[in-house]
Protein backbone atom coordinates (compact mmCIF):
# COMPACT_ATOMS: atom_id res chain seq x y z
CA UNK A 1 0.00 0.00 0.00
CA UNK A 2 2.62 2.36 -0.79
CA UNK A 3 2.43 3.41 -4.40
CA UNK A 4 -0.17 6.57 -5.05
CA UNK A 5 -2.97 7.88 -3.01
CA UNK A 6 -5.83 6.31 -1.69
CA UNK A 7 -9.37 6.40 -3.02
CA UNK A 8 -10.33 8.40 -0.23
CA UNK A 9 -8.10 11.22 -0.77
CA UNK A 10 -8.60 11.10 -4.66
CA UNK A 11 -11.93 11.61 -4.09
CA UNK A 12 -11.15 14.08 -1.51
CA UNK A 13 -8.39 15.84 -3.92
CA UNK A 14 -11.19 15.94 -7.28
CA UNK A 15 -14.32 16.91 -5.40
CA UNK A 16 -12.16 19.40 -3.37
CA UNK A 17 -10.88 20.76 -6.41
CA UNK A 18 -14.40 21.37 -8.01
CA UNK A 19 -15.80 22.83 -4.62
CA UNK A 20 -12.37 25.13 -4.71
CA UNK A 21 -13.31 26.12 -8.11
CA UNK A 22 -16.78 26.93 -7.05
CA UNK A 23 -16.19 28.67 -4.11
CA UNK A 24 -13.87 31.01 -6.53
CA UNK A 25 -16.56 32.12 -8.65
CA UNK A 26 -18.90 32.97 -5.90
CA UNK A 27 -15.85 35.22 -4.05
CA UNK A 28 -14.77 37.01 -7.22
CA UNK A 29 -18.61 37.72 -7.60
CA UNK A 30 -19.21 38.57 -4.00
CA UNK A 31 -16.13 40.90 -4.26
CA UNK A 32 -17.03 42.33 -7.83
CA UNK A 33 -20.75 43.10 -6.08
CA UNK A 34 -19.22 44.66 -3.04
CA UNK A 35 -16.69 46.98 -5.47
CA UNK A 36 -20.01 47.99 -7.07
CA UNK A 37 -22.06 48.97 -4.48
CA UNK A 38 -19.21 50.85 -3.06
CA UNK A 39 -18.70 52.87 -6.21
CA UNK A 40 -22.41 53.50 -6.15
CA UNK A 41 -22.36 54.91 -2.89
CA UNK A 42 -19.15 57.04 -3.63
CA UNK A 43 -21.10 58.55 -7.37
CA UNK A 44 -24.13 59.10 -5.14
CA UNK A 45 -21.42 61.20 -2.55
CA UNK A 46 -19.47 62.76 -4.96
CA UNK A 47 -23.04 63.89 -6.66
CA UNK A 48 -24.36 65.23 -3.56
CA UNK A 49 -21.28 67.34 -3.86
CA UNK A 50 -21.85 68.99 -6.96
CA UNK A 51 -25.21 69.61 -6.25
CA UNK A 52 -24.22 71.66 -3.09
CA UNK A 53 -21.09 73.42 -5.53
CA UNK A 54 -24.34 74.58 -7.60
CA UNK A 55 -26.36 75.19 -4.38
CA UNK A 56 -23.50 77.69 -3.09
CA UNK A 57 -22.65 79.17 -6.40
CA UNK A 58 -26.33 80.26 -6.47
CA UNK A 59 -26.71 81.13 -2.81
CA UNK A 60 -23.24 83.53 -3.50
CA UNK A 61 -25.32 85.23 -6.28
CA UNK A 62 -27.67 85.46 -3.76
CA UNK A 63 -26.01 86.86 -1.10
CA UNK A 64 -24.23 89.63 -3.79
CA UNK A 65 -27.55 90.57 -4.58
CA UNK A 66 -28.32 91.62 -1.06
CA UNK A 67 -25.53 93.98 -1.17
CA UNK A 68 -26.67 95.57 -4.59
CA UNK A 69 -29.76 95.88 -2.95
CA UNK A 70 -28.68 97.47 0.17
CA UNK A 71 -26.19 99.98 -2.00
CA UNK A 72 -29.53 101.21 -4.82
CA UNK A 73 -31.53 102.19 -1.56
CA UNK A 74 -28.82 103.26 0.05
CA UNK A 75 -29.56 102.60 4.13
CA UNK A 76 -29.18 99.37 6.22
CA UNK A 77 -32.92 98.19 5.71
CA UNK A 78 -32.16 95.16 3.76
CA UNK A 79 -29.60 94.27 5.88
CA UNK A 80 -31.82 91.59 7.81
CA UNK A 81 -32.22 89.63 4.27
CA UNK A 82 -28.53 89.92 3.91
CA UNK A 83 -27.92 88.04 7.05
CA UNK A 84 -30.16 84.75 5.56
CA UNK A 85 -28.13 85.06 2.60
CA UNK A 86 -25.22 85.00 4.24
CA UNK A 87 -26.05 82.04 6.78
CA UNK A 88 -27.39 80.42 3.98
CA UNK A 89 -24.16 80.49 2.20
CA UNK A 90 -22.38 79.23 5.46
CA UNK A 91 -24.42 76.41 6.00
CA UNK A 92 -23.65 75.34 2.38
CA UNK A 93 -20.29 75.99 3.34
CA UNK A 94 -20.38 73.72 5.73
CA UNK A 95 -22.16 70.93 4.38
CA UNK A 96 -19.73 71.09 1.09
CA UNK A 97 -16.95 70.34 3.69
CA UNK A 98 -18.36 67.41 4.41
CA UNK A 99 -18.82 66.17 0.97
CA UNK A 100 -14.89 67.14 -0.08
CA UNK A 101 -13.07 63.94 0.81
CA UNK A 102 -10.04 64.70 -1.33
CA UNK A 103 -7.71 66.77 0.35
CA UNK A 104 -8.12 69.70 -3.07
CA UNK A 105 -11.64 69.61 -2.71
CA UNK A 106 -10.58 70.42 0.86
CA UNK A 107 -8.74 73.06 -0.19
CA UNK A 108 -10.66 74.43 -2.81
CA UNK A 109 -13.85 74.61 0.23
CA UNK A 110 -11.29 76.40 2.24
CA UNK A 111 -10.57 79.07 -0.53
CA UNK A 112 -14.04 79.59 -0.99
CA UNK A 113 -14.72 79.93 2.98
CA UNK A 114 -12.19 82.35 3.18
CA UNK A 115 -13.22 84.30 0.07
CA UNK A 116 -16.96 84.27 1.17
CA UNK A 117 -15.49 85.64 4.57
CA UNK A 118 -13.41 88.32 2.53
CA UNK A 119 -16.28 89.38 0.90
CA UNK A 120 -18.95 89.42 4.05
CA UNK A 121 -16.07 91.65 5.54
CA UNK A 122 -15.70 94.41 2.24
CA UNK A 123 -19.72 94.46 2.76
CA UNK A 124 -20.41 95.01 6.26
CA UNK A 125 -16.57 96.43 7.39
CA UNK A 126 -16.56 98.87 4.09
CA UNK A 127 -19.70 99.32 2.06
CA UNK A 128 -21.97 99.46 4.62
CA UNK A 129 -20.51 102.82 6.69
CA UNK A 130 -19.55 104.16 3.14
CA UNK A 131 -23.66 103.91 2.26
CA UNK A 132 -24.67 104.92 5.62
CA UNK A 133 -21.89 108.03 4.90
CA UNK A 134 -23.24 108.48 1.75
CA UNK A 135 -19.47 108.73 0.14
CA UNK A 136 -20.47 107.24 -3.08
CA UNK A 137 -16.71 107.30 -4.12
CA UNK A 138 -15.67 105.18 -1.46
CA UNK A 139 -18.71 102.52 -2.33
CA UNK A 140 -17.89 102.39 -5.81
CA UNK A 141 -14.40 101.19 -5.51
CA UNK A 142 -15.50 98.57 -2.44
CA UNK A 143 -18.26 97.48 -4.57
CA UNK A 144 -15.75 96.72 -7.03
CA UNK A 145 -13.80 94.59 -5.27
CA UNK A 146 -16.89 92.70 -3.55
CA UNK A 147 -17.71 91.97 -7.73
CA UNK A 148 -14.31 90.48 -7.97
CA UNK A 149 -14.50 88.57 -5.09
CA UNK A 150 -17.94 87.26 -6.07
CA UNK A 151 -16.45 86.18 -9.70
CA UNK A 152 -13.85 84.00 -7.50
CA UNK A 153 -16.06 82.52 -5.59
CA UNK A 154 -17.99 81.75 -8.42
CA UNK A 155 -14.83 80.55 -10.31
CA UNK A 156 -14.19 78.22 -7.30
CA UNK A 157 -17.32 76.64 -7.08
CA UNK A 158 -16.66 75.96 -10.97
CA UNK A 159 -13.79 73.98 -10.38
CA UNK A 160 -15.40 72.39 -7.56
CA UNK A 161 -17.77 71.06 -9.42
CA UNK A 162 -15.32 69.83 -12.59
CA UNK A 163 -13.40 67.78 -9.62
CA UNK A 164 -16.75 66.04 -8.29
CA UNK A 165 -17.73 64.90 -12.06
CA UNK A 166 -14.28 64.41 -12.91
CA UNK A 167 -14.11 62.34 -9.95
CA UNK A 168 -17.35 60.75 -10.81
CA UNK A 169 -16.21 59.75 -14.32
CA UNK A 170 -13.19 57.79 -12.83
CA UNK A 171 -15.16 55.47 -10.53
CA UNK A 172 -17.78 54.59 -13.50
CA UNK A 173 -14.63 53.85 -15.23
CA UNK A 174 -13.59 51.93 -12.72
CA UNK A 175 -16.55 50.39 -11.82
CA UNK A 176 -17.00 49.16 -15.91
CA UNK A 177 -14.40 47.59 -15.93
CA UNK A 178 -14.55 46.01 -12.71
CA UNK A 179 -17.75 44.82 -14.18
CA UNK A 180 -15.86 43.64 -17.12
CA UNK A 181 -13.10 41.51 -14.99
CA UNK A 182 -15.96 40.23 -13.10
CA UNK A 183 -17.34 38.88 -16.30
CA UNK A 184 -14.25 37.75 -17.79
CA UNK A 185 -13.25 35.29 -15.22
CA UNK A 186 -16.76 34.07 -14.03
CA UNK A 187 -17.03 33.12 -17.85
CA UNK A 188 -13.70 31.35 -17.43
CA UNK A 189 -14.59 29.73 -14.04
CA UNK A 190 -17.82 28.76 -15.96
CA UNK A 191 -16.00 26.88 -18.67
CA UNK A 192 -13.16 25.29 -16.57
CA UNK A 193 -15.51 23.95 -13.94
CA UNK A 194 -17.21 21.59 -16.45
CA UNK A 195 -13.57 21.10 -18.01
CA UNK A 196 -12.37 20.22 -14.30
CA UNK A 197 -15.38 17.59 -13.57
CA UNK A 198 -14.61 15.96 -16.49
CA UNK A 199 -10.93 15.62 -15.69
CA UNK A 200 -12.34 14.26 -11.83
CA UNK A 201 -14.53 11.53 -13.39
CA UNK A 202 -11.44 10.66 -15.89
CA UNK A 203 -9.00 10.08 -13.25
CA UNK A 204 -12.10 8.38 -10.63
CA UNK A 205 -12.87 6.49 -13.49
CA UNK A 206 -9.37 5.37 -14.61
CA UNK A 207 -8.34 4.64 -10.89
CA UNK A 208 -11.74 3.28 -9.26
CA UNK A 209 -14.41 2.06 -12.15
CA UNK A 210 -12.01 0.61 -14.43
CA UNK A 211 -9.82 -1.59 -11.53
CA UNK A 212 -12.93 -2.58 -10.19
CA UNK A 213 -14.72 -3.58 -13.83
CA UNK A 214 -10.96 -5.45 -14.12
CA UNK A 215 -11.70 -7.33 -11.00
CA UNK A 216 -15.20 -7.97 -11.87
CA UNK A 217 -14.11 -9.75 -15.26
CA UNK A 218 -11.59 -11.68 -13.34
CA UNK A 219 -14.07 -12.75 -10.81
CA UNK A 220 -16.57 -13.60 -13.63
CA UNK A 221 -13.39 -15.96 -15.42
CA UNK A 222 -12.83 -17.74 -12.60
CA UNK A 223 -16.21 -17.92 -11.84
CA UNK A 224 -16.27 -19.78 -15.27
CA UNK A 225 -13.69 -22.39 -14.08
CA UNK A 226 -10.42 -20.46 -15.27
CA UNK A 227 -8.34 -20.85 -11.74
CA UNK A 228 -5.40 -19.86 -13.70
CA UNK A 229 -6.58 -16.33 -13.91
CA UNK A 230 -4.27 -13.65 -12.22
CA UNK A 231 -5.09 -9.96 -11.63
CA UNK A 232 -3.01 -6.98 -12.98
CA UNK A 233 -4.57 -4.09 -11.42
CA UNK A 234 -3.20 -0.64 -11.63
CA UNK A 235 -4.86 2.13 -9.59
CA UNK A 236 -5.88 2.84 -6.12
CA UNK A 237 -3.72 1.07 -3.63
CA UNK A 238 -6.51 -0.62 -2.14
CA UNK A 239 -7.93 -2.21 -5.63
CA UNK A 240 -4.49 -3.41 -6.05
CA UNK A 241 -4.16 -4.79 -2.72
CA UNK A 242 -7.16 -6.15 -3.12
CA UNK A 243 -5.87 -7.53 -6.44
CA UNK A 244 -3.10 -8.78 -5.04
CA UNK A 245 -5.27 -11.10 -2.77
CA UNK A 246 -7.95 -12.22 -4.75
CA UNK A 247 -4.43 -13.78 -7.05
CA UNK A 248 -4.01 -15.03 -3.43
CA UNK A 249 -6.65 -16.15 -2.94
CA UNK A 250 -6.93 -18.02 -6.62
CA UNK A 251 -3.54 -19.63 -6.33
CA UNK A 252 -4.84 -21.32 -3.01
CA UNK A 253 -8.05 -22.10 -4.15
CA UNK A 254 -6.32 -23.59 -7.19
CA UNK A 255 -3.78 -25.69 -4.78
CA UNK A 256 -6.75 -26.58 -2.47
CA UNK A 257 -8.77 -27.87 -5.83
CA UNK A 258 -5.91 -29.94 -6.75
CA UNK A 259 -5.75 -31.42 -3.23
CA UNK A 260 -8.70 -32.26 -3.32
CA UNK A 261 -8.92 -33.84 -7.07
CA UNK A 262 -5.61 -36.12 -5.54
CA UNK A 263 -6.98 -37.02 -2.59
CA UNK A 264 -10.35 -37.81 -3.79
CA UNK A 265 -8.16 -39.88 -6.89
CA UNK A 266 -6.53 -41.46 -3.74
CA UNK A 267 -9.93 -42.48 -2.07
CA UNK A 268 -11.31 -43.97 -5.44
CA UNK A 269 -8.62 -45.84 -5.92
CA UNK A 270 -8.57 -46.87 -2.02
CA UNK A 271 -12.08 -47.74 -2.30
CA UNK A 272 -11.71 -50.31 -5.54
CA UNK A 273 -8.36 -51.46 -3.75
CA UNK A 274 -10.61 -52.30 -0.87
CA UNK A 275 -12.96 -54.03 -2.76
CA UNK A 276 -11.21 -56.09 -5.04
CA UNK A 277 -8.16 -56.42 -2.34
CA UNK A 278 -9.71 -59.14 -0.33
CA UNK A 279 -10.69 -61.31 -3.46
CA UNK A 280 -7.05 -60.85 -4.90
CA UNK A 281 -5.34 -61.67 -1.68
CA UNK A 282 -6.28 -64.95 -1.36
CA UNK A 283 -5.78 -66.30 -4.38
CA UNK A 284 -2.13 -64.40 -4.47
CA UNK A 285 -1.86 -66.53 -1.17
CA UNK A 286 -2.82 -69.68 -2.23
CA UNK A 287 -0.24 -68.93 -5.79
CA UNK A 288 2.46 -68.33 -3.16
CA UNK A 289 1.53 -71.32 -0.89
CA UNK A 290 1.47 -73.65 -4.17
CA UNK A 291 4.50 -71.95 -5.96
CA UNK A 292 6.85 -72.33 -2.78
CA UNK A 293 5.44 -75.96 -2.12
CA UNK A 294 6.08 -77.18 -5.87
CA UNK A 295 9.57 -75.37 -5.98
CA UNK A 296 10.37 -77.38 -2.81
CA UNK A 297 9.67 -80.58 -4.69
CA UNK A 298 11.45 -79.83 -8.11
CA UNK A 299 14.89 -78.82 -8.93
CA UNK A 300 16.58 -77.41 -11.93
CA UNK A 301 14.78 -74.97 -14.40
CA UNK A 302 11.52 -75.86 -13.04
CA UNK A 303 12.66 -74.64 -9.84
CA UNK A 304 13.93 -71.59 -11.21
CA UNK A 305 10.74 -70.91 -12.97
CA UNK A 306 9.03 -71.69 -9.74
CA UNK A 307 11.23 -69.17 -8.42
CA UNK A 308 9.88 -66.46 -11.19
CA UNK A 309 6.19 -67.01 -10.36
CA UNK A 310 6.82 -66.46 -6.21
CA UNK A 311 8.65 -63.38 -6.86
CA UNK A 312 6.32 -61.81 -9.17
CA UNK A 313 3.24 -63.16 -7.10
CA UNK A 314 5.03 -61.53 -4.10
CA UNK A 315 4.79 -57.96 -5.96
CA UNK A 316 1.53 -58.60 -7.14
CA UNK A 317 0.59 -58.97 -3.38
CA UNK A 318 2.72 -55.55 -2.75
CA UNK A 319 1.10 -53.81 -5.24
CA UNK A 320 -2.02 -54.68 -3.24
CA UNK A 321 -1.06 -53.79 0.09
CA UNK A 322 0.61 -50.37 -1.02
CA UNK A 323 -3.38 -49.74 -2.26
CA UNK A 324 -4.88 -50.99 0.66
CA UNK A 325 -2.58 -48.20 2.42
CA UNK A 326 -4.04 -45.29 0.34
CA UNK A 327 -7.06 -46.06 1.64
CA UNK A 328 -7.08 -47.32 5.09
CA UNK A 329 -7.84 -44.51 7.78
CA UNK A 330 -5.16 -43.29 10.58
CA UNK A 331 -5.45 -45.17 13.57
CA UNK A 332 -6.87 -43.10 16.29
CA UNK A 333 -4.79 -41.88 18.80
CA UNK A 334 -1.04 -40.74 18.23
CA UNK A 335 1.96 -40.01 21.34
CA UNK A 336 5.00 -38.45 20.34
CA UNK A 337 7.35 -40.53 18.15
CA UNK A 338 10.97 -39.31 18.48
CA UNK A 339 11.60 -39.64 14.28
CA UNK A 340 15.69 -39.53 14.97
CA UNK A 341 15.47 -42.76 17.02
CA UNK A 342 12.90 -44.15 14.05
CA UNK A 343 15.51 -42.66 11.46
CA UNK A 344 17.80 -44.41 12.97
CA UNK A 345 15.67 -48.14 13.42
CA UNK A 346 14.89 -47.40 9.86
CA UNK A 347 18.59 -47.22 8.69
CA UNK A 348 19.76 -49.99 10.45
CA UNK A 349 16.69 -52.30 9.32
CA UNK A 350 17.29 -51.94 5.87
CA UNK A 351 20.89 -52.17 5.91
CA UNK A 352 20.59 -55.50 7.58
CA UNK A 353 18.03 -56.29 4.95
CA UNK A 354 21.13 -55.33 2.81
CA UNK A 355 19.10 -52.64 0.80
CA UNK A 356 22.08 -49.81 1.81
CA UNK A 357 25.14 -51.72 0.40
CA UNK A 358 27.88 -49.54 -0.86
CA UNK A 359 25.76 -46.41 0.43
CA UNK A 360 27.14 -43.90 3.22
CA UNK A 361 23.98 -42.79 5.25
CA UNK A 362 24.08 -40.62 7.57
CA UNK A 363 21.65 -39.43 10.22
CA UNK A 364 21.69 -36.04 11.81
CA UNK A 365 19.84 -33.76 14.35
CA UNK A 366 16.81 -34.57 16.13
CA UNK A 367 13.08 -33.82 16.32
CA UNK A 368 10.02 -35.36 17.23
CA UNK A 369 6.07 -35.12 16.64
CA UNK A 370 2.87 -36.30 17.65
CA UNK A 371 1.80 -38.95 14.88
CA UNK A 372 1.58 -43.31 14.70
CA UNK A 373 5.09 -44.94 14.35
CA UNK A 374 4.30 -47.93 12.13
CA UNK A 375 2.72 -45.21 9.41
CA UNK A 376 6.18 -43.25 9.85
CA UNK A 377 8.42 -45.90 9.82
CA UNK A 378 6.47 -46.82 6.24
CA UNK A 379 7.22 -42.58 5.40
CA UNK A 380 10.88 -43.00 6.31
CA UNK A 381 11.57 -46.46 4.79
CA UNK A 382 10.21 -45.17 1.73
CA UNK A 383 12.39 -42.35 1.18
CA UNK A 384 15.47 -43.63 2.21
CA UNK A 385 14.87 -47.05 0.41
CA UNK A 386 14.42 -44.27 -2.80
CA UNK A 387 17.31 -42.31 -1.94
CA UNK A 388 19.62 -45.34 -1.29
CA UNK A 389 18.65 -46.41 -5.22
CA UNK A 390 19.16 -43.22 -6.35
CA UNK A 391 22.32 -42.89 -5.01
CA UNK A 392 23.69 -46.26 -5.59
CA UNK A 393 26.83 -47.80 -4.84
CA UNK A 394 29.25 -45.67 -3.44
CA UNK A 395 26.92 -42.93 -3.11
CA UNK A 396 25.75 -40.95 -0.12
CA UNK A 397 22.42 -40.46 1.82
CA UNK A 398 21.64 -37.82 4.76
CA UNK A 399 18.97 -37.68 7.10
CA UNK A 400 18.69 -34.71 8.97
CA UNK A 401 16.69 -34.00 11.67
CA UNK A 402 15.36 -30.30 12.72
CA UNK A 403 12.41 -28.46 14.75
CA UNK A 404 11.32 -24.78 13.69
CA UNK A 405 8.21 -22.92 13.66
CA UNK A 406 6.33 -25.50 15.43
CA UNK A 407 7.27 -27.79 12.38
CA UNK A 408 9.50 -31.04 12.92
CA UNK A 409 11.56 -31.24 9.53
CA UNK A 410 12.77 -34.88 8.64
CA UNK A 411 14.87 -33.97 4.73
CA UNK A 412 16.03 -37.07 3.04
CA UNK A 413 18.93 -35.94 0.86
CA UNK A 414 21.10 -38.06 -1.31
CA UNK A 415 23.81 -38.07 -4.40
CA UNK A 416 22.15 -39.45 -7.10
CA UNK A 417 20.83 -38.57 -10.53
CA UNK A 418 18.17 -35.79 -9.22
CA UNK A 419 14.46 -36.11 -9.91
CA UNK A 420 13.40 -37.14 -13.09
CA UNK A 421 13.16 -33.74 -15.45
CA UNK A 422 9.92 -34.78 -17.29
CA UNK A 423 8.48 -36.25 -14.01
CA UNK A 424 8.90 -33.83 -11.43
CA UNK A 425 5.10 -33.13 -11.21
CA UNK A 426 3.65 -36.58 -11.34
CA UNK A 427 6.41 -37.83 -8.54
CA UNK A 428 3.00 -38.44 -6.23
CA UNK A 429 0.80 -39.47 -8.07
CA UNK A 430 -0.35 -43.39 -7.46
CA UNK A 431 1.74 -45.72 -10.45
CA UNK A 432 4.29 -43.01 -11.47
CA UNK A 433 7.66 -44.59 -11.46
CA UNK A 434 10.54 -44.71 -13.21
CA UNK A 435 11.82 -47.85 -12.25
CA UNK A 436 11.32 -51.61 -14.31
CA UNK A 437 10.14 -52.95 -11.08
CA UNK A 438 8.93 -50.44 -9.37
CA UNK A 439 5.01 -49.93 -8.39
CA UNK A 440 5.08 -46.15 -8.32
CA UNK A 441 3.13 -46.01 -4.99
CA UNK A 442 5.74 -45.52 -2.70
CA UNK A 443 5.75 -41.39 -3.06
CA UNK A 444 1.82 -41.06 -3.25
CA UNK A 445 1.48 -43.67 0.12
CA UNK A 446 3.87 -41.36 2.02
CA UNK A 447 2.20 -37.82 1.22
CA UNK A 448 -1.12 -39.54 1.93
CA UNK A 449 0.23 -40.22 5.31
CA UNK A 450 2.08 -36.82 5.78
CA UNK A 451 -0.96 -34.93 5.08
CA UNK A 452 -3.06 -37.65 7.28
CA UNK A 453 -1.00 -36.21 10.10
CA UNK A 454 -1.77 -32.49 8.88
CA UNK A 455 1.94 -32.31 7.83
CA UNK A 456 3.50 -32.65 4.15
CA UNK A 457 5.57 -33.90 1.93
CA UNK A 458 7.57 -32.44 -0.85
CA UNK A 459 10.39 -33.01 -3.22
CA UNK A 460 12.96 -30.21 -3.98
CA UNK A 461 16.77 -30.73 -6.61
CA UNK A 462 19.16 -31.18 -3.74
CA UNK A 463 21.55 -28.19 -4.03
CA UNK A 464 24.83 -30.47 -4.05
CA UNK A 465 22.74 -32.01 -7.44
CA UNK A 466 20.86 -35.11 -6.31
CA UNK A 467 17.24 -34.72 -4.97
CA UNK A 468 15.97 -33.89 -0.99
CA UNK A 469 12.36 -34.69 0.08
CA UNK A 470 11.19 -32.71 3.24
CA UNK A 471 8.85 -34.82 5.14
CA UNK A 472 7.45 -31.94 7.56
CA UNK A 473 4.57 -32.62 10.51
CA UNK A 474 3.03 -30.37 13.33
CA UNK A 475 4.47 -30.37 16.46
CA UNK A 476 2.49 -30.52 19.83
CA UNK A 477 1.66 -27.27 20.75
CA UNK A 478 1.89 -26.00 24.18
CA UNK A 479 -2.10 -26.03 25.32
CA UNK A 480 -1.80 -29.85 23.95
CA UNK A 481 -1.09 -32.90 26.03
P1 LIG B 1 8.86 -46.50 -6.93
O1 LIG B 1 10.02 -46.31 -6.00
O2 LIG B 1 8.20 -47.79 -6.83
O3 LIG B 1 9.16 -46.06 -8.33
P2 LIG B 1 7.88 -44.16 -5.61
O4 LIG B 1 6.54 -43.59 -5.52
O5 LIG B 1 8.61 -44.40 -4.33
O6 LIG B 1 7.74 -45.46 -6.45
O7 LIG B 1 8.77 -43.25 -6.50
C1 LIG B 1 8.23 -42.73 -7.71
C2 LIG B 1 9.34 -42.21 -8.59
O8 LIG B 1 9.93 -41.06 -8.02
C3 LIG B 1 10.51 -43.12 -8.75
O9 LIG B 1 10.27 -44.07 -9.76
C4 LIG B 1 11.64 -42.18 -9.16
O10 LIG B 1 11.54 -41.86 -10.53
C5 LIG B 1 11.29 -40.95 -8.39
N1 LIG B 1 12.09 -40.85 -7.18
C6 LIG B 1 11.75 -41.19 -5.94
N2 LIG B 1 12.77 -40.95 -5.07
C7 LIG B 1 13.78 -40.44 -5.81
C8 LIG B 1 15.12 -39.99 -5.50
N3 LIG B 1 15.61 -39.99 -4.26
N4 LIG B 1 15.89 -39.52 -6.53
C9 LIG B 1 15.39 -39.46 -7.79
N5 LIG B 1 14.16 -39.87 -8.13
C10 LIG B 1 13.36 -40.37 -7.15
Amino acid sequence: MTRGFSTSRRLALGFGALVALIASASAVALAGSARVHDGLNETRRREEGVRLSLELASAVRDQYAHQAHTIIIGDASHLGFYGEARETVARLTRALRQAAERPEERALVDSIEQESQRLDGIFRERIVPAVLRGDRAHVQEEHGRAQLSVTRIQDLTQALVERFEASIRAVRRDLAEVERRTRTFLVALLVAAPLVAIAVSVVIGRSIAAPVARLEAGAARMAAGDLDTRLDVRGAPELEELARRWNDMTAALKGHQERLVESEKLAGIGRLAAGVAHEINNPLGVILGYAKLLRRKCDGSTAADLAVVEEETLRAKEIVDGLLDLSRPLPAGAGDVDLRALSDEVVSRLAEARLLDGVAVKVDGRASAPGHPEKLRQVLVNLVRNAAEAAGSGGTVEVRLAERDGLAEVAVEDSGPGLPPDGRDRLFEPFFTTKPRGTGLGLAVSRAIARAHGGDLAAVGAPAGGARFTLELPRRTGGEA
